[in-house]
């Protein structure tokens, strides 16, 4: 039976980012994707103007319909908005043996806040996670520390792994923390009985299209583990993706707004020209 991918995510209607974006990654990966809508957001390259949390009850039902009728394998959390929803998203997910990705979106690209009220919902989502993908600013404010060297993430990171036992890894994307124009990404996992850092470093790629950079790269990893990747693998394959769909698409001009970046391309992804 075919497996599907279930992002549980805000809407993005420039189709740049949350679940507009983890659909399309989804699909031009190769793997059936489903979405169940958190939030509707308004906004565009100039900004985050209007964030409509959905009734809990309603995100509830949404993934429920999904994980009885569908062979979910993986889910990808992305914006969960407020607390009540992520306790929603908690509570459906509670029977899930799968895999559960979770990108602990806090605020927009723009800069505006994508979660009202504290962090508790998102702490205790995170608790029922396998792996974290968050950004730099999202790792401290997860760890409630400064982070300010590759050091401190793995260190941080692994902190994680020790207090949520169901974690099996971390993601955690450099694109906050561009320094020499180079970027480096670090996956923390489990391995063996021990917690183990694979880096991956590359240079920063100069588009105009980079909003949802971040949805995007968590849910490559969630479809290429999808298609039989370990944990280190998919990370090799989830960076590789973001920086072919980024090459394939810096030329492209997408939004009118000369200081906005657009969403990436995902359309134009070619598999097998990774390192083209
Ligand atoms: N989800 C939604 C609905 C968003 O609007 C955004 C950013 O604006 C994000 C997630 C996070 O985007 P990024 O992948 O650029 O961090």
């Amino acid at each position: 039976m075919q497996a599907t991918v279930l992002s549980i995510a805000g809407s993005d209607p420039t189709g740049g980012a949350g679940i507009q974006a983890d659909l399309k990654t989804m699909t031009s990966i190769g793997v059936y994707g489903a979405a169940a809508v958190t939030c509707i957001t308004i906004q565009n390259s100039r900004g985050v103007t209007e964030v409509e949390c959905l009734p809990p009850g309603l995100v509830h039902g949404q993934i429920k319909a999904v994980l009885d009728d569908h062979r979910v394998t993986h889910v990808k959390i992305g914006m969960v908005g407020n607390t009540a929803i992520a306790g929603a998203v908690r509570d459906a997910l509670a029977g899930f043996r799968g895999e559960i990705i979770y990108d602990p979106v806090m605020l927009s690209s723009t800069g505006q806040p994508l979660l009202q009220g504290d962090m508790q919902g998102i702490l205790e989502l995170a608790a029922r996670c396998t792996v974290l993908t968050p950004n730099i600013p999202e790792l401290a404010q997860l760890s409630g520390a400064k982070i300010v060297g590759g050091q401190d993430v793995r260190h941080h990171a692994g902190l994680l792994l020790e207090r949520y036992r169901s974690l099996r890894g971390v993601l955690v994307k450099g694109g906050h923390a561009v320094r020499d124009t180079a970027i480096a990404d670090h996956l923390i996992y489990r391995a063996d009985g021990a917690v183990r850092t694979m880096t991956l470093s590359h240079p920063a790629i100069k588009s105009g299209n980079t909003h949802g950079t971040g949805c995007t790269l968590a849910s490559a990893f969630a479809s290429f583990h999808c298609l039989g990747g370990d944990y280190v693998r998919s990370f090799q394959q989830s960076v590789d993706y973001v920086q072919t769909v980024l090459k394939q698409s810096a030329e492209t001009r997408i939004v009118r707004n000369p200081e906005g970046q657009g969403g990436m391309l995902h359309h134009c992804y070619r598999p097998g020209h990774e390192n083209s």
